[in-house]
């Protein structure tokens, strides 16, 4: 099963960028692509980036996403933006619950199952982000936690909406701290993701994130469940973005 899963590397911006770091962030990015041509990838720039980086990456092989969406459609949703303008400006992927937006933007597993919804409705492709907090790893509730946050997807969208979907396991102690899970504790939550989606599991695209460098890139992705990365801090930085491309 392993290699008729496409590798899958995705780079999330955050609230980080100006019109001139981008463009040579991305100019960097597209200069020294040689060797990575075998990877699916996308960039994830903050919204009001992504038809600058839409416009840079036109034509080439990395595909555009977005860091979020809005569960509506359009309408009178002050701030909010719509899977249709997503896909409209060209974007492929929405990462849907991200930690950092269950915790500051009080995003429950509910909505964050009506933004994967929103997001396929608009043709998009949803990376559903799920992992623990250290406290819950410490209780040894990091599967069930895992487990329940992926239940509240299915029972909104069924198990066939996988198939058009990505799955990132973000442990919360490891995203943006150093700290990367042990090779061992990712393949367990990535074995337990795949059995959780039953049939479709084998197919799915499960991403590891939380701190991967070109340093512990290779031997994440050496691990018969782990499909590639959702990188911060590493897509920030053109040569550290590229070579782990080049390892998935
Ligand atoms: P990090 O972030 O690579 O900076 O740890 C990962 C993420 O939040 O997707």
């Amino acid at each position: 099963e392993r290699h008729s899963r496409q590798r899958l590397v995705v780079g999330n911006w955050k609230m980080n960028g100006s019109l001139a770091e981008n463009a040579s962030l991305l100019n960097g990015i597209t200069a020294h692509w040689q060797g990575a041509e075998g990877v699916e990838t996308a960039l994830c720039p903050p919204y009001v980036y992504l038809s600058q980086a839409a416009e840079a990456l036109s034509g080439g092989p990395i595909k555009l996403g977005a860091q979020t969406v809005s569960e509506y459609s359009n309408g009178a949703y002050t701030g909010e933006v719509s899977g249709a303008m997503l896909a409209d400006l060209g974007c492929r992927y929405v990462i849907v619950g991200h930690n950092e937006r269950r915790r500051m933007q009080g995003e429950t597993s509910d909505r964050v199952a009506e933004k994967f919804h929103a997001a396929q409705q608009a043709g998009l492709t949803p990376i559903l982000c799920v992992g623990e907090s250290e406290q819950e790893r410490d209780a040894g509730m990091a599967l069930e936690t895992i487990g329940h946050q992926l239940l509240v997807v299915v029972k909104r969208v069924g198990l066939e909406a996988f198939a058009r979907a990505v799955v990132a396991y973000e442990p919360v102690w490891a995203v943006g701290t150093g700290k990367t899970a042990s090779p061992e504790q990712a393949e367990e939550v990535h074995r337990f993701i795949r059995a959780e989606l039953g049939e479709l599991g084998a197919r799915t695209q499960i991403l590891y994130g939380g701190s991967v460098k070109p340093g512990n890139a290779e031997q994440l992705f050496a691990l018969p469940d782990i499909d590639g990365a959702l990188l911060g801090g590493a897509s920030l930085n053109a040569d550290d973005f590229v070579a782990i491309c080049r390892a998935a």
